[in-house]
């Protein structure tokens, strides 16, 4: 009889102990510490890098309109007002992929280490600065524009960084291998709790460089295995070297559905946005070819925000108003990531839960009582 008991005993404190902490593990912030070497020298060198060659450049990538997600996002932003938009966090998961310390080394780049305090402080505080309005560059920005300046009430953690040791030595940045084990990646953690992000060795060709891609809010529920962003490691490598670089800001920014400053076209092609000026420029050659200063740098006569995150240009210090109530759609009731700001709540949902193991508790005390009463008769 007591061996039936404790298998109960055993039973119900593994289920309780999985619908608890199974969910708290997710979403725990005090992870270890850990690191990756890519050989013993820890010493890391400025590489002979020109910000020239190092251009963003995923134009390649079509924005597709998803009506239902559109008209959501319109209805969000009609019925809700900046000022009353409350705070959420978003936990990221860090897929750092290398290749036996074979890669990550390229021309006068020396090996150095990934470990989860640099992608907190090269990545995360920075999305964290800049997502909260507390970069300090953002008042770079031309004085007409600064009340438009938003703050999107977003806090970043990381919940996990793994680390894989692939046989791939390096990765094109427009196929999605990085996000499958199969093809020597690495595959998507509950993309629905966390925002996932592939760290990846992508050298481009002719100098040129991709050096980040995401998927757009609206593909998440069609391809949820590949919902996240890329980040490729000379991103890193030039926030590491004092480089004001926002690839990740720019990504996530995509990956909340916001489109380019420029729309991908035209000047009748907008982005969703009543406060961004409209414009057909991506502003790319911005710092070379390209004097980008306010007010000269005008498109479809009116100037242009090439300071926007969401512009090519090599200077980006701010979002407006208008793209964080349509970036905060998505995470609203209805909107493509509502589950991860609701995970709280879904937490909450273990004392309904919960109620029903204390009733199996006390049944199991009961019949346990009633069994050492027969006994004992
Ligand atoms: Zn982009």
């Amino acid at each position: 009889m007591n061996n039936i008991y404790n298998s109960m005993k055993l039973f119900i404190f593994s289920l309780l102990t999985s619908t608890i902490f199974g969910r708290t593990i997710m979403l725990n912030k005090d992870l270890n510490f850990d690191s990756l070497k890519f050989d013993n020298n820890d010493n890391f060198n400025m590489p002979n890098l020109n910000l020239e060659k190092f251009k963003k450049r995923h134009s390649n990538i079509k924005y597709q309109i998803d009506e239902q997600l559109e008209s959501h996002t319109k209805k969000f932003m009609e019925n809700n007002e900046y000022e009353d938009i409350e705070e959420i966090e978003i936990p990221m998961i860090f897929h750092v992929i290398y290749n036996n310390g074979n890669n990550y080394q390229y021309g006068d780049i020396n090996p150095f280490t990934i470990n989860q305090q640099l992608i907190q402080t090269y990545v995360v505080d920075q999305l964290n600065e800049d997502y909260n309005l507390e970069n300090e560059d953002r008042f770079e920005t031309p004085e007409v524009w600064q009340d438009l300046m938003a703050d999107f009430k977003i806090n970043f953690f990381i919940n996990k960084v793994i680390y894989i040791n692939s046989n791939k030595e390096s990765w094109d940045m427009y196929d999605d291998s990085m996000k499958m084990d199969k093809s020597g990646g690495s595959n998507v953690i509950d993309p629905e709790l966390n925002l996932n992000v592939w760290i990846v060795y992508s050298p481009g060709s002719e100098g040129e460089i991709t050096m980040g891609r995401a998927q757009f809010a609206s593909n998440f529920k069609q391809q949820p295995e590949l919902d996240g962003y890329v980040l490729n490691f000379y991103a890193l490598l030039l926030s590491m070297n004092g480089y004001s670089d926002r690839t990740s800001t720019h990504e996530i920014g995509h990956w909340m559905n916001l489109r380019h400053i420029w729309g991908d076209g035209g000047c009748d092609v907008d982005d969703g946005v009543a406060d961004t000026p409209v414009s057909d420029i991506s502003h790319i050659e911005c710092g070379s070819s390209e004097d980008c200063t306010y007010p000269a740098t005008s498109s479809c006569g009116s100037p242009d925000m090439f300071m926007n995150y969401m512009s090519y240009g090599n200077e980006q210090y701010m979002f407006t108003k208008g793209q964080m109530l349509r970036a905060r759609a998505v995470f609203a009731e209805g909107g493509p990531r509502h589950s991860m700001v609701t995970r709280k709540k879904s937490t909450k949902k273990c004392h309904h839960d919960d109620t029903f193991y204390i009733i199996i508790v006390v049944l199991t005390i009961y019949i346990k009582i009633s069994i050492e009463r027969n006994v004992s008769y």
